[in-house]
């Protein structure tokens, strides 16, 4: 059987007698791009009803019409954990919003803290990146993107029934799989702060907060960027779903 590679997320696919039709972004990319022909097998997905196995019937420039064949995963929402993170320049956010999406978060908030080198935040542009890094990756949800927000709005307004584990560098905090250990099956939040760090301030209302919690990534100072890849790796291998085994292939055939 013809190996299937493409994969790509859709808003539009709902069930298997229906017949989705993309719109000129995606066939274009189809078309021009990656040469596809009619009788062609691709991969849908729409961060709703999982994934589905289709033919292409017709595909111009414009259009292409597909057919569903068989759903392929059912639809999984990834761990409740969500990423805090300040913006970084334009490659380090890029990173950050690909990484997170690769290792599993269900939201992503950027975060104006008082050493953030940039009041530009460009949220559609996170949106297209954490699309492509969940097509890339065979997760079946997108992360969802929240509006960016300043830390002192996010202390106030903190839902005390969700942990904030706040990434500390300046030491104090509590070593990263001794926490994250706990914290199997509650809903958590991982903060990271800018290339500059938390300010004296932030740091104070942070250890205060009753519902944050400082935590360490060890004795070395990480790009903000390499702490995020860190802590959620830590996070998923500790208490998310790298806990659980994966069946071979990867894939949740149904
Ligand atoms: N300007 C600081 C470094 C900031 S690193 C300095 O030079 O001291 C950017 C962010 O990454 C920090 O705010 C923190 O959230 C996270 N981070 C980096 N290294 C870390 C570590 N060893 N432990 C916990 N968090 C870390």
């Amino acid at each position: 059987m013809k190996k299937v590679k493409i994969r790509l997320y859709t808003d539009i696919v709902v069930n298997e007698d229906f017949a989705p039709t993309l719109g000129e972004a995606q066939s274009h990319y189809l078309c021009n791009v990656m040469k596809v022909q009619t009788g062609d097998e691709i991969l849908c997905f729409n961060n709703r009803d999982g994934e589905f196995l289709c033919r292409i019937e017709k595909s111009d420039k414009k259009h292409t019409l597909l057919k569903i064949i068989k759903q392929t995963k059912k639809f999984e929402p990834s761990p409740d954990i969500w990423l805090l993170f300040a913006p970084l320049k334009k490659d380090q956010t890029d990173f950050v919003i690909q990484k997170a999406t690769e290792l599993g978060v269900r939201k992503i908030i950027p975060v104006f803290t008082k050493f953030t080198i940039t009041d530009k935040v460009k949220t559609d542009r996170f949106k297209a990146q954490a699309i492509e890094a969940a097509e890339q990756s065979r997760r079946v949800d997108v992360p969802e993107i929240g509006e960016c927000v300043s830390l002192e709005k996010i202390l106030l307004n903190w839902n005390p029934e969700r942990k904030l584990f706040f990434m500390d560098e300046t030491g104090g905090g509590e070593s990263v799989l001794n926490v994250f250990g706990k914290a199997k099956g509650s809903k958590a939040a991982i903060l990271v702060g800018p290339e500059g760090g938390f300010d004296a301030d932030e740091l104070q209302a942070l250890r205060k907060a009753p519902f944050a919690q400082g935590v360490s990534l060890g004795k070395r100072i990480l790009r903000a960027e390499t702490a995020v890849a860190a802590a959620l790796a830590c996070w998923q291998a500790a208490a998310g779903d790298w806990t659980e085994e994966v069946e071979e292939n990867g894939v949740t055939n149904i």
